[in-house]
C-alpha cells in the first residue's frame, strides 16, 4: 500500500476538523426548512473535507440528548429492556458524524434516532416524536 492511499484511508476515518472558507468564497445553493424550499442562500463550506456547513436553524444536538430522551419513554407503553436500551445507545455513539454541525441536522437527527430505536423495540414513530419535543 502506497503512503497517498494510506493517507486518503485515515481522512475517512477520522472525523474532519472542518475549516470554513471565507464569507467571500460561500456557495449559494437551495436551502429548507424541515422539506419546504426556503431559496438559495449563501452557505459556507469546508476547505479540508468539501463538506457544506449546514445553516439550519435547529443545530444538532449531543448524542446525550437522544440517549436521555430514552429515560422518558414510558415502560408501562413501551417495553423497553437494559439489553436493548444498550443496544440502541451503542449504535448512537458509532454514527459517523452525529454531532457534526456541518453534515448534521437536528431533523436528520430524529429520523436517525427514530429509525434505531424502531430496529430493537416496538414502538410507534409519532410516540418517538412526541417525546422529543
Ligand atoms: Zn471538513
Amino acid at each position: 500500500m502506497n503512503i497517498a492511499f494510506e493517507i486518503i484511508v485515515d481522512d475517512g476515518i477520522m472525523s474532519c476538523l472542518h475549516e470554513s472558507c471565507g464569507r467571500i468564497d460561500k456557495v449559494w445553493l437551495p436551502f429548507e426548512i424541515r422539506g419546504a424550499d426556503r431559496g438559495l442562500k449563501p452557505h459556507l463550506y469546508c476547505t479540508r473535507c468539501g463538506a457544506i456547513k449546514s445553516i439550519s436553524t435547529e443545530k444538532p444536538k449531543k448524542t446525550t440528548y437522544y440517549i436521555n430522551s430514552l429515560s422518558k419513554i414510558d415502560k408501562r407503553v413501551v417495553p423497553l429492556t437494559k439489553v436493548q436500551v444498550r443496544l440502541i445507545v451503542k449504535e448512537l455513539e458509532h454514527i459517523e458524524d452525529f454531532e457534526d454541525p456541518y453534515s448534521m441536522t437536528r431533523e436528520i437527527q430524529e429520523k436517525i434516532f427514530i429509525t434505531v430505536v424502531k430496529k430493537y423495540c416496538r414502538v410507534s414513530e409519532a410516540y418517538l416524536a412526541s417525546m422529543l419535543n
